[in-house]
């Protein structure tokens, strides 16, 4: 069991305490123990350090939590590293001023560190078939992503007492300055160098990570494409990407750019399915019924009135694909005519043809309609 006295007994407040009644315990506490008002008292000094550290923690929401439930004993050890909390530099200025809060929700990486403090997103793209993108599927795809490093449990050292705070930049991993251009001031933040940014210095580092706290894993991942999915749209994984260098910070996210393979004969335009369908002239002429084969499992009856003309189009609707995003229904399958001219004839059928020919009358008149068609297509 630990011998460290409970966070709330430190500051005099109860498990209950707000976030402001923590806050003005803090103060008080802070201020009466600060070095500056006791020097050369190793009892207040350490007094500063555990008002600190009980802060530090109950003032993070995650780290509060955690307290909460497992105390000093919590599983994957102390957040500081088997090495302790080493405090932090806070002037009275600071406590007065309220600069404390930055200095302590920079520790863990929440706050003013929000931007290195998380992993970084992954995109990757995956094709799907268009059936499997008609009838949305239950996808799996292998990643390999930096993740928690499972030698070192991402601290970074082979032993545990082989980490410590980083002295230069206090753990934040950060590091302000004020730079001078003439007579102009201006603050500069930028990663520690020290520790890239990590807040803390491995001594003997893990072999399998080389000190780094992650490293590339392959990892498989399972996610559902809903259906009706189009090319572009990208699934999002929350926490699936990768770990963060600091080792409290969250994952990152993954995304996954669908990409949906063309179809032999579909076209498609949002919900709608395009297709078009060569009709010999006689079918054209009579009507007919045809029958495609579906995604959908039931096959399309497409009915050619007769007379109908080339570049007609017969509209079936709710056979197209479901709408995404819950919407319900389907959209619809569009089918153009087109004129299938056949590429041989038996002797007989040309014999038949001639008839047809003396009967009808040869040619057509052309009129201006037929002029106009021919230059729009043309244009096309
Ligand atoms: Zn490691
Ligand atoms: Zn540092």
């Amino acid at each position: 069991m630990s011998q460290k006295r409970d966070y709330y007994e430190v500051l005099g407040v109860n498990r209950k305490a707000s976030d402001s009644d923590l806050k003005k315990a803090f103060r008080s506490k802070a201020r009466e123990f600060h070095p500056d008002k006791n020097p050369d008292d190793p009892e207040a000094e350490a007094r500063f350090k555990e008002v600190q550290e009980a802060y530090a923690i109950l003032s993070n929401p995650d780290e509060r939590r955690k307290y909460d439930m497992f105390g000093h004993d919590r599983p994957g050890g102390s957040p500081w590293g088997a090495g302790g909390f080493q405090g932090v530099n806070i002037s009275i200025d600071d406590i007065f001023g309220g600069g404390f809060d930055s200095i302590f929700s920079s520790l863990f990486g929440g706050g003013s560190r929000q931007r290195s403090s998380r992993g970084a997103d992954l995109l990757v793209r995956q094709t799907i078939s268009f059936e499997d993108a008609f009838t949305g599927i239950d996808d799996e795809l292998e990643i390999d992503v930096l993740n928690r490093c499972s030698s070192c449990d991402g601290s970074g050292s082979q032993t545990p007492d082989g980490v410590r705070v980083c002295p230069t930049c206090d753990g934040r991993g950060r590091l302000t300055r004020v730079e001078r251009i003439g007579p102009f001031q201006q603050q500069v933040t930028q990663d520690c160098r020290a520790c890239r940014g990590g807040g803390r210095i491995v001594q003997n580092p893990c072999k399998s990570c080389s000190g780094e706290g992650r490293a590339e894993q392959s990892k498989k991942v399972k996610f559902s494409v809903p259906a009706g999915i189009d090319s572009g749209t990208r699934l999002r994984l929350s926490g699936h990407g990768e770990s963060p260098r600091n080792q409290n910070g969250k994952p990152g996210n993954l995304y996954i750019e669908i990409e949906v393979e063309e179809h032999d004969w579909f076209e498609r335009d949002g919900s709608d399915l395009l297709m078009a369908l060569p009709v010999s002239y006689v079918d054209l002429v009579l009507g007919a019924k045809i029958e495609i084969p579906h995604i959908d499992g039931s096959p399309l009856k497409v009915n050619i009135k007769a007379g109908s003309k080339p570049g007609e189009t017969i509209t079936i609707l709710n056979r197209g694909l479901p709408f995404p995003r819950g919407g319900r229904g389907r959209g619809a399958v569009m089918v153009l005519l087109k004129l299938a001219m056949p590429e041989k004839l038996s002797r007989s059928a040309k014999k038949q043809l001639q008839e047809l020919r003396d009967d009808l009358g040869s040619g057509v008149s052309v009129t201006g309609d037929i002029i106009d068609e021919a230059r729009d297509r043309r244009r096309s």
